[in-house]
């Protein structure tokens, strides 16, 4: 008979997933900082830099909380994301597209935290760990914020200095 995996496992799965993901982004935010040329969007990469290191500090008490030492297993959607970014910041280097670039992929890659925080948000109450949901809900909150800023910087100069 086949080994039955519980939504525990799924949970651990996921949140290796998230880790890997926060850490890979956490690499990214210096490079979209420097590469960005609207002052705004710099400050708001930077900033989201020092909220990514404290996301991962939650990752690592929710590992502890479970009795496991953090880890982080590969996640091809993050790393697509990001090769995309990268992608638009060499094609569009020193065009005015430049920053419209750099936010769409800023964006997609915070949908993509919120898709994840939301949902282990979630499992993390049915599986009763409850400890670990303020964790996941302050995380998802900085997610939420950090979309909208980005939507809000989207609408303003730095698009339409584009156009
Ligand atoms: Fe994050
Ligand atoms: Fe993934
Ligand atoms: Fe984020």
């Amino acid at each position: 008979m086949a080994q039955e995996k519980t939504l525990h496992d799924l949970f651990t799965e996921t949140l290796k997933d998230i880790y890997y993901a926060e850490k890979q982004i956490l690499r990214a935010l210096p490079k979209m900082a420097k590469s960005a040329q609207s002052e705004q969007l710099k400050m708001a990469f930077r900033t989201h830099q020092e909220q990514t290191e404290g996301q991962i500090e939650r990752l690592e008490q929710v590992f502890e909380m479970l009795g496991k030492a953090p880890r982080g297993k590969h996640c091809p959607a993050i790393v697509g994301i990001i090769d995309e970014g990268k992608e638009i910041m060499e094609d569009f280097a020193g065009t005015d597209a430049l920053d419209p670039g750099l936010l769409a992929g800023a964006q997609a890659v915070e949908h993509y935290e919120i898709a994840r925080y939301g949902t282990l948000k979630t499992w993390a109450a049915q599986l009763g760990l409850t400890d670990a949901v303020p964790l996941l809900e302050a995380t998802l909150k900085e997610e939420k914020e950090t979309d909208a800023l980005l939507t809000r910087l989207a609408g303003a100069d730095v698009n339409r200095k584009a156009a």
